[in-house]
């Protein structure tokens, strides 16, 4: 039977309040609304019948108005917990505008009980669910609950996202993901609860056709692979990179790469090559602790027994600078975890650090243990406005909360102080080889725009320690001319971390003042 017309609204919730993720102040430099695209959603209108018509609003860059409700059959939405406010307010509002509303997504998955308001609730992935969704749909059913079969999803059947629903000049960059799940069993990780262990990957001729097709829709620049951890199944992603390089290569260099991954990409020296060649500038890794045993508790083994600066030293020798993750709050932690983690940092030269109170996501190891020792807190998986490094702790610490709160504005004040900042970013700037790497960024990349003397003199009036960040700049104009893309992206950065940290600071403040309260205030209302 052939699909009937059905206008899709698909809506990308908000997520609310500051966060470290939103990096403001490089969009407003730049001239974008937002960081990254919504890819999952882009995703999923790809699935949709052929005759339906799709259109995609994202709430972070643009309005959701009541005449775009009004156009809709149905309004789809859904995505993470920080986005979980707006995307109840969504389903609200279609709802009182008589439209149906259908949730999806990884929070909807893991805390369905929130969304239960939802016409329709797409559970998992929904490439094992999409067809009976829609089957249910055209039987005329307005109300459902689909579930897919857990980690069974044959990713090399995905299509190629609608790209050409997205508007490229409102964003930072475009995402693209090539695998789903991690090998490793760190314990607060949700990855590996909604994808599994088993890393599955796209094929390479249909990973390049996304690419092509991105190409072909004019977009150039900076491209992220949203894999938790690209490198999960080294043999599919060591087949893959000569390829992504090639292509590369002959289109001359239109993308350069970001992505996560694990650690041990630095004890692998053919993958570091076969990423430089493929033209990645930047990884994010999750190095959480500088504390073995509290690595070895949390089930992140793979950064034990070895030495992490040095380890992330060797990942600036292949021309990808280091962003990494780093977490307060575990029950091992030492009391000289504040002094230890800055030694890390440093020693390690990360200027970009994202360091955050540890957070019981729903459905997680973590969570599942701390249910059973009766220490997490009602309401652990509702979403108040911030992120992680404000709302952290939604659970009782097995260390004092106060003392966690001061390591944690100590380290913030530590690692954000400019002078501080400026002397990483000098330091890993000088480590950082980018040689035999194409100098230029392609003349359409936005970041290119980073370059101009109006945007270099936006960046330097608007950094403190200015005469710090002056002379790494200085240096690399006459030494290291191919490594200023990197620095002034780092850069134009602190313009959003430093703000952004004293922000965070401020909300620590503010729970500790709520412990020193009469009225013992809890802390997510203090702020
Ligand atoms: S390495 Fe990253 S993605 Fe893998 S289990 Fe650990 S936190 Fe999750």
């Amino acid at each position: 039977m052939a699909a009937s017309a059905c206008r899709v609204l698909l809506v990308y919730p908000a997520f609310f309040g500051e966060t470290f993720w939103n990096y403001s102040e490089v969009c407003k430099l730049l001239g974008a609304r937002y960081t990254a695209a919504p890819l999952g959603l882009i995703t999923v209108a790809a699935m949709l019948p052929d005759s339906w018509q799709v259109r995609l609003i994202n709430r972070n860059t643009e309005e959701l108005t009541e005449a775009d409700i009004a156009w809709a059959d149905m309004v789809m939405t859904g995505g993470m917990l920080l986005q979980q406010a707006d995307t109840l307010d969504i389903i609200r509002r279609s709802q009182e505008q008589g439209k149906c509303a259908v949730v999806g997504g990884p929070d909807v998955t893991s805390s369905p009980h929130i969304y239960s308001g939802a016409d329709f609730m797409v559970l998992g992935e929904a490439e094992g669910v999409i067809d009976k969704f829609t089957a249910a749909w055209e039987a005329g059913e307005r109300s459902g609950r689909f579930e897919a079969e857990k980690f069974a999803i044959d990713v090399t059947k995905t299509p190629i996202p609608r790209f050409d629903l997205l508007k490229f000049d409102h964003y930072l960059y475009v995402g693209v993901q090539y695998s789903r799940g991690c090998p490793f069993t760190c314990e607060f990780c949700d990855i590996i609860e909604l994808y599994g262990r088993v890393p599955r990957a796209k094929t390479n001729q249909q990973m390049l056709a996304e690419l092509d097709r991105l190409h072909e829709l004019g977009y150039r620049g900076h491209v992220d692979f949203v894999d938790d951890n690209l490198i999960g199944n080294k043999k599919a992603v060591k087949a893959f990179l000569p390829d992504l390089a090639r292509w590369a290569k002959d289109r001359d260099y239109p993308f350069e790469f970001s992505t996560e991954a694990s650690i041990n990409l630095s004890d692998d020296t053919e993958l570091m090559s076969l990423m430089r060649d493929a033209n990645f500038f930047a990884v994010f890794v999750g190095i959480e602790s500088p504390d073995p045993e509290t690595l070895r508790l949390m089930r992140k083994k793979q950064n034990t027994r070895r030495n992490i600066a040095e380890s992330i030293h060797k990942i600036y020798s292949y021309g990808m600078f280091v962003n990494a993750g780093f977490i307060l709050g575990f029950d091992s932690e030492k009391e000289s975890v504040a002094d230890t983690m800055v030694e890390l940092i440093e020693e390690a030269a990360i200027p970009l650090c994202v360091v955050g109170l540890l957070y019981a996501l729903p459905g997680t190891q973590l969570t599942r243990r701390l249910e059973k020792e009766g220490r997490l807190h009602p309401q652990h998986d509702v979403f108040t406005p911030g992120d992680q490094c404000t709302h952290g702790l939604n659970f009782e610490p097995a260390r004092p909360l106060r003392e966690i709160l001061l390591d944690y504005k100590n380290v913030l004040e530590r690692v954000f102080d400019p002078v501080t900042y400026a002397k990483r970013l000098d330091r890993m700037i000088s480590m950082l080889d980018r040689s035999g790497r194409p100098q230029e960024l392609h003349r359409d990349d936005l970041r290119g725009k980073f370059g101009s003397m109006e945007k270099v003199h936006r960046i330097m009036s608007g950094l403190p320690a200015r005469e710090v960040f002056w002379k790494t700049l200085t240096f690399s104009v006459k030494n290291k001319p191919a490594v200023m893309n990197s620095l002034l992206m780092l850069m134009a950065v602190y313009l959003h971390l430093g703000p952004y940290s004293r922000y965070a600071i401020g909300a620590a403040e503010r729970r500790l003042a709520a412990l020193d309260g009469p009225d013992l205030v809890p802390a997510v209302a203090a702020e």
